[in-house]
């Protein structure tokens, strides 16, 4: 049997390779393929990185076979041969997974220098300045990436150095300085690690691509895939290329391109090159490069080959391209190429432009722009000047994008009071609950110690567009002394923040943010991408203003509108606490009384903002302690308000008291013990329609859900409850009103038994927050403290209350649909758990055939751009 193949010359490979080769490999191939200038190589697969993890992280001996093998060809293809004493071959080692990960792996330039071979280039280029430069940053690179000996120690040294010269740059040290200043970095080397500076080149390539290999699951390549969706499984590739020179002198530079403006979108070549220069110095900002025009002048007739090369390279992949060259010696190379990552307001104009060019049909550009990027379009950012100054004080979970600054206050209250003065507000709480809703939307960004993605904090920061990290362990709060502390500073009260809830990183101090603009182009874009999709998406939204928000972002109804959210309000929650106090059943009714005008006047605003749009209605979920102080202070005020004793009123609290709240009284259960509830607010729900309907003429279709079903029988009883009530309103006006009833499928039992739920249930919406939750058995509120260490050990990739979990609790979800379709072939199926504004996870939803996502207003385009791709992915209509 003839050996697996894993290592591929460029010559070898093609475009159709990137899951072998990694994106730069196959591109390399393909560039090869059609003439561009690269200087040749090697990609090592892959699956070679796979067996290297499998082999328990050694590269197996018929792999090191091969790409000793490949070597030999390399040094055939160029003329030159590793360690030799009259042409030495250089090669640099770069990492390249499957999808482009930028900054996340390591890098290696320069590899095959000792002491013999720098000697060698020296006298072969008659610039001994530039073979010691080389070879120090060699040692340098080497050092840090495959020995772990960290870059500062040798740029102490070098530093150390030009302070003795006297001088300021690097460019200012002389060939002896660098020779020096190697012997230097050496036997710091050999100091730190106890053995001598490899000089064997073949010993130095095993090493580090080894070392490659490994950087796939260094700590920032492990979050960069956990937010960018990528699997571990995937591994990177590693290419071996000849070294090409930019530092060779004044006729040599180097430079990165982008064929358009990733920017602004802009249609003209973006470029920037440094003359005598290597890679690293054009990133580094040490010397500030030149735009490309500058090389027309000094160079015209490698300037047309350049601008021909970007032309050709962005029409072979009909998008813009981020490429790097080198000019060795007047001869132009160019080094790689990839799409190039680009800012949503760009994305969105090449994307547009691409198709007016002619070059993309509509599905090829909608799947151009991620849709998690438009997130940016609809929320504050910090302004990029400012940021760079900024230092990261701690981290939490990204749990709402956007960027806020502002004065931190620890209380709901304080915030409101800061906020009616007109200062801007960071409301820091070790949680949030229901009763710090005027607190939070009094403020410009909320920041949490404990809770994770599906948090109260969360998810109600999402509904209302405020920027939120949730979950951030890293800081100390003291709420009595209204302080909190983080690497030994301590903020206090009225002390600036700044707090970037796209990444969860917390700042110190003050960092301007910036409105964001949405151009022509997002609404032309967002056009087509509404044009393809099938797959429907709503909004879920508690009050008329959400709801007039989710649907100037495209919201084609209400997924979800989650009725207590209404009863946290000041004008409400008194009437809603006489309710729990109430002794018997008349005493609950003449509270509920108070509260169905209220409850009414809602739902007549929603239907007014959506027309004739659906909406979800779903019942009182939550617990109903949640509605009730447990503080002895604040029991007794409220006590006083309620007209009964402190004792009575801590006796209620306490007997509301649950173990486990979350699978305690709530949902369903609730209407199961005070029918009352579920009467008062059907009520609420039907009039509502009626008036609208009447008064407008909108055709209105109350959907009414019941939350918290696990049982068919549970669900008749509030289902007869519902119909009795809504039959008998309508019969008394006279009217038509066409209603459904409908349920969530949230609880595991639910999913298993979906035929006999679809007996009775008219729809089903996946709550996945609690079917999650109760399919993994872990808390939404309390997971995030643990998951980290599971991500840290690749147990788990992503946060399942973020990211759907399609192998556990995605298969209840495809067999509730299954089964719910035996029974009612019609029944009508969404989701509005949080994963219904995640881009995988409305893949998923579209792919099992659902109806309709729902999500927070503000994702609602990224919902209508991932339906999009979904659809080009996998068509349904
Ligand atoms: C859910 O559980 O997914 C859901 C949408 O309901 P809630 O988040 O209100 O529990
Ligand atoms: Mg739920």
């Amino acid at each position: 049997m003839e050996n697996k193949k894993y290592v591929y010359l460029f010559s070898e490979g093609d475009a159709s390779m990137k899951n072998l080769l990694g994106g730069k490999g196959a591109n390399l191939a393909d560039m090869t393929s059609i003439g561009i200038p690269v200087p040749q190589g090697f990609t090592v697969t892959t699956e070679a990185c796979n067996k290297y993890y499998d082999d328990n992280r050694t590269i197996a001996p018929e792999i090191v076979e091969q790409i000793h093998a490949k070597m030999a060809e390399l040094e055939n293809i160029s003329g030159k041969k590793f360690g030799s004493l009259e042409n030495p071959l250089l090669v640099s080692v770069r990492s390249g997974a499957r999808a482009s990960m930028p900054g996340m792996m390591d890098t290696i330039l320069n590899l095959g220098l000792n002491d013999n071979t720098v000697e060698v280039m020296a006298n072969k280029t008659g610039n001994p300045r530039f073979a010691y430069d080389s070879y120090r940053r060699f040692i340098q690179m080497f050092a840090d990436v495959v020995m772990e000996v960290e870059k500062k120690h040798f740029e102490e040294i070098m530093d150390e150095m030009k302070e003795a010269k006297g001088v300021k740059l690097d460019t200012e040290l002389d060939a002896n300085d660098l020779k020096e200043l190697v012997k230097k970095f050496k036997a710091f080397y050999k100091n730190a690690k106890g053995e001598e500076f490899p000089s064997d080149p073949k010993e130095q390539l095993i090493a580090s691509i080894t070392a490659v290999f490994r950087s796939w699951n260094n700590p920032r390549a492990i979050v960069y895939r956990r937010m960018n969706d990528i699997p571990g499984s995937w591994g990177t590739a590693v290419n071996v290329q000849e070294m090409v020179f930019g530092n060779k002198g004044e006729t040599s530079g180097t430079g990165v391109a982008f064929s358009r403006n990733p920017s602004t979108g802009e249609k003209k070549i973006f470029a920037e090159y440094l003359m005598n220069a290597q890679g690293e110095d054009v990133v580094a900002g040490i010397r500030t490069p030149q735009p490309i025009e500058q090389l027309e002048k000094e160079n015209a007739e490698v300037y047309k080959q350049f601008m021909d090369i970007v032309n050709t390279l962005e029409n072979h992949y009909r998008d813009m391209q981020d490429m790097e060259f080198t000019i060795e010696e007047g001869k132009l190379y160019f080094l790689q190429t990839r799409n190039g990552k680009r800012t949503a307001q760009a994305a969105l104009k090449i994307a547009v432009d691409l198709v007016e060019e002619g070059m993309l049909t509509k599905e090829e550009a909608i799947l151009k722009v991620e849709p998690k990027q438009l997130d940016t379009l609809l929320h504050p950012n910090f302004d990029a000047t400012d940021m760079k100054n900024a230092a990261v004080i701690a981290k939490g979970l990204p749990a709402s994008p956007g960027a806020a600054c502002g004065k931190v206050y620890f209380t709901a209250e304080e915030s409101k009071v800061a906020h009616e003065k007109g200062e801007k507000v960071v409301l820091v709480r070790l949680e949030t609950s229901p009763e710090d809703i005027e607190g939070m939307i009094a403020s410009e960004g909320i920041l949490t110690v404990r809770g994770g993605m599906t948090s109260h904090a969360a998810v109600v920061a999402r509904g209302m567009g405020t920027c939120c990290v949730a979950g951030c362990g890293d800081i100390k709060v003291n709420e009595e002394a209204k302080t909190f502390e983080v690497g030994g500073v301590v903020y206090h009260e009225g002390d600036y923040i700044s707090i970037d809830g796209s990444t969860g990183n917390v700042y110190a101090g003050q960092i301007k943010t910036v409105e964001p603009e949405i151009s022509g182009y997002f609404g032309t874009f967002m056009a087509w991408a509404d044009e393809i999709r099938s797959l429907k998406v709503r909004t879920n939204a508690d009050t008329p203003r959400d709801t007039a928000q989710a649907v100037k972002y495209g919201a084609e109804g209400i997924g979800l509108c989650r009725t207590e959210h209404m009863f946290f309000e000041a004008d409400r929650i008194m009437a809603i606490r006489q309710m729990i106090v109430a002794k018997d059943e008349t005493s609950r009714r003449t509270a509920l009384e108070k509260l169905l005008p209220m409850q009414r006047q809602d739902f007549i605003g929603i239907y007014e903002e959506l027309v004739d749009r659906p909406a979800t209605i779903r019942f009182l979920d939550p617990p109903l302690h949640e509605f009730l102080p447990h503080v002895d202070e604040e029991i007794k005020e409220l006590a006083v308000e309620l007209g009964i004793t402190f004792e009575e009123l801590k006796a209620t609290v306490d007997s509301l008291h649950e173990f486990n709240p979350m699978m305690g009284h709530r949902g369903c259960r609730l209407a199961v013990s005070y029918p009352e509830i579920a009467e008062m607010q059907t009520r609420a729900v039907i009039e509502a329609a009626i008036d609208v309907k009447t008064r407008k003429g909108y055709d209105i279709v109350p959907e009414i859900m019941i939350p918290l079903v696990g049982e068919v029988k549970e669900l008749k009883y509030v289902k007869d409850i519902v119909t009795r009530t809504a039959d008998a309103i309508i019969a008394e006006r006279g009217i038509e009103l066409k209603y459904m009833v409908g349920t969530m499928i949230e609880i595991p039992r639910a999913a298993l038994t979906a035929d006999e739920i679809a007996k009775e249930a008219e729809f089903f919406s996946f709550g996945t927050n609690d079917l999650t939750q109760m399919t993994f058995g872990f808390s939404r509120d309390d997971a995030g403290n643990f998951l980290k260490h599971y991500y840290d050990k690749g147990i788990y990739e992503s946060d399942p209350f973020q990211r759907l979990d399609q192998t556990g609790v995605g298969k209840l979800v495809e067999m509730s649909v299954k089964l719910g379709k035996q029974t009612r072939e019609d029944i009508k199926l969404g989701i509005c758990g949080e994963h219904g504004g995640d881009p995988s996870s409305v893949e998923f939803c579209h792919n099992i055939g659902l109806n309709y996502v729902s999500c927070s207003p503000f994702r609602v385009p990224v919902a209508r751009l991932a339906a999009a791709q979904a659809e080009v992915k996998n068509p349904r209509k």
